[in-house]
């Protein structure tokens, strides 16, 4: 492993962020990961783990040493009726894991195509996507803790899956460097295709009776017209959370802007489109120097090239008081922000 000094992150994550590391090195294994720990002691830095850059926001240089995770590998663990538990390195992009679960004739995560990053990363923020979330399909988790070195393993109960959340992103955020996933999977077919506009584009595509990769491909084809590509446009896709308020203040608000959507979720709470909030605030497509927020998804906020990530924030801070103002309603970001001060010591 080689441990390289001043590197620019700049290609290492999806917004585009010009900042340096003091330190940087890719690990492709446990014993890596563990090697990689003990510089850092020696050397009194905290540690950043990256995976594919696609959810962080960088606003200063770090002096740190920055691990890119790139552990590969998937492996079948086992096979009960049609229940199949399949391993995957922490490195392995989370695309390329569903294309294989689908190659393999296993499902489960087939509306979870896409998705850009790591399949380490995925369970951080219980990655979700057309009415389908992680958590559905999650077995178990291999990790080290950073301060210790040592491996443990991560059971759901232990994991705490929520919204765009776990308890890797709360209560033990930054301690641990997820290693291998180990994923649920089925060799039998349930559709899930309720949600967005997926039956819309099955019909076009004449399948009444979709497989998982014509959903996979559905899927596919929605997030390709709606979503920035960040090769072209520097974004983290949704910067915020869509809020979930009791239903109260949800009626309150729908008398006052009767157009304001909202979906169930569970018996006292409603999710309302945090894209939509934002739009009515008057930011949709509005730029701010070198950073804004897009003109057709107004969740995502772009870099349009050379942007910093304090613009980025103070782009997002403004939002956040509008829409705070406008409907009461505060915002939540999703991405992670990264800055020296969010670092952990080995
Ligand atoms: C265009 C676009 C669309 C997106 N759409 C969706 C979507 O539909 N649904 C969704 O949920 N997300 C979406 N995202 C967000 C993002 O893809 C996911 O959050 C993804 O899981 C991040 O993976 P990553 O490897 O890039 O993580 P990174 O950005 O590298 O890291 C994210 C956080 O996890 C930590 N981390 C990363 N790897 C590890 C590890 N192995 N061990 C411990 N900590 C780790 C990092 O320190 C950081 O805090 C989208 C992003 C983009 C750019």
């Amino acid at each position: 492993m080689k441990i390289q000094e001043n590197i620019s992150l700049k290609d290492y994550n999806t917004f585009g962020i010009a900042v340096k590391a003091k330190f940087f090195a890719e690990v492709i294994s446990k014993e890596n990961i563990i090697e990689a720990l003990t510089f850092a002691k020696n050397a009194k830095k905290p540690v950043l783990i990256l995976g594919g850059g696609s959810n962080v926001l960088f606003t200063s240089d770090l002096d740190a040493l920055v691990l890119k995770i790139n552990i590969r590998g998937i492996e079948q663990i086992s096979q009960d009726k049609d229940k199949v538990i399949l391993a995957a390195g922490a490195g392995e992009m989370w695309h390329d894991f569903v294309l294989y679960s689908l190659e393999n004739n296993l499902t489960g995560i087939e509306n979870l195509s896409l998705i850009p990053g790591t399949v380490g990363a995925a369970p951080m923020q219980n990655i979700g996507a057309y009415g389908v979330e992680i958590k559905a399909v999650f077995h178990s988790l291999e990790a080290i803790e950073i301060s210790s070195g040592l491996s443990h393993t991560f059971l759901p109960r232990d994991v705490n899956f929520g919204y765009r959340e776990s308890v890797f992103k709360k209560g033990l955020k930054g301690k641990y460097i997820i290693y291998k996933v180990n994923f649920n999977l089925s060799t039998s077919h349930v559709p899930n295709i309720g949600y967005g506009d997926i039956q819309k584009i099955l019909a076009k595509m004449n399948q009444a009776k979709p497989t998982a990769k014509n959903i996979s491909d559905a899927v596919i084809s929605i997030r390709q017209s709606k979503l920035p590509d960040p090769k072209r446009v520097g974004n983290a896709g949704s910067f915020f959370k869509n809020p979930v308020v009791p239903v109260e203040v949800y009626n309150k608000l729908k008398i006052a802007y009767p157009t304001l959507p909202g979906y169930s979720n569970g018996p006292s709470h409603i999710k309302i489109p945090a894209a939509y909030l934002i739009e009515s605030a008057g930011w949709k497509g509005k730029k701010l120097g070198k950073v804004g927020v897009h003109d057709k998804q107004p969740l995502v906020l772009v870099n349009y090239g050379g942007g910093n990530g304090n613009e980025i924030l103070e782009l997002s801070r403004e939002i956040q008081l509008d829409v705070q103002k406008k409907f009461g309603i505060s915002l939540e970001r999703e991405v992670n922000l990264i800055n020296d001060k969010s670092l952990i010591y080995p």
